[in-house]
């Protein structure tokens, strides 16, 4: 494992990244989205976390690191995240102001919400590059690419109701993909350099996915009332990624 790796997953994890933006663009045309069908696509994003960290980051981290490397790895993946949600001052839609308070406009505040959320993910995306294995690292590139998209409408659309414009809104929602090639190169160059860290940097990136996934994803999308809907585009989600892993990785 070589600089390939690296070249690889930066640019991986620049794609994956750049899907965020792809997703907010029906803002372009309209301003009406069905919140039912965004619910659906929010719970096929979480879906397909929870099943890229298990299948993609669990397994691995486990086989070549054992079984207390991969717990210890979540519970610092998920405390990491835990601290920058505490420390970091942002805002969700869904839960209000977070963290420290401060005087930052609400439109940075929600893009740093969206910034510690995405990290992981680049993280998840690199990683899984350094682990040597090009498809495996594909397959989770394409998979967080996917759910990508819709996170990246469900920054746009808020943005478009607050009363920002069409490109603005555009614009911001893609620069909250690309905090995800810097997790990517991080990752990647972490694990080519120090090669020992594989297995703790795959559990890592598994605990910062799984707080993400239970701390924001899952109770945006059950926020407007299309709780079950939710629930069956998650079970999509993690079928989805469950196939693309065992067929392609
Ligand atoms: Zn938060």
């Amino acid at each position: 494992m070589s600089s390939e790796a690296i070249w690889f997953g930066s640019a991986a994890s620049m794609l994956a990244g750049v899907a965020t933006g792809a997703g907010a663009l029906p803002v372009l045309f309209v301003r009406n989205f069905s919140d039912r069908l965004l619910d659906v696509m929010l719970g096929f994003s979480a879906g397909v976390m929870l099943a890229a960290t298990f299948f993609s980051l669990l397994i691995p981290a486990i086989s070549v690191g054992g079984i207390w490397v991969a717990v210890l790895g979540i519970v610092l993946g998920a405390m990491v995240l835990h601290l920058a949600d505490r420390l970091v001052p942002h805002f969700h839609p869904a839960l209000g102001e977070e963290g420290h308070p401060s005087k930052l406009s609400r439109v940075w505040l929600f893009t740093l919400a969206v910034t510690i959320h995405n990290f992981p993910e680049g993280l998840a995306v690199g990683v899984s590059f350094g682990t040597g294995d090009i498809a495996a690292g594909l397959v989770v590139a394409v998979a967080i690419g996917l759910q990508n998209m819709p996170e990246g409408l469900a920054v746009a659309l808020p943005m478009l109701r607050e009363g920002y414009s069409k490109r603005k809104s555009l614009g911001y929602s893609t620069l909250t993909g690309l905090v995800e090639p810097i997790g990517g190169l991080l990752g990647v160059a972490l694990v080519s350099v120090f090669h020992q860290f594989l297995p703790w940097a795959l559990a890592f990136a598994a605990g910062a996915m799984l707080f993400v996934v239970s701390d924001e994803i899952i109770p945006e999308s059950h926020r407007k009332g299309f709780e079950r809907q939710a629930t069956f585009g998650l079970v999509v989600g993690f079928i989805v990624m469950m196939l693309l892993d065992s067929l392609f990785a």
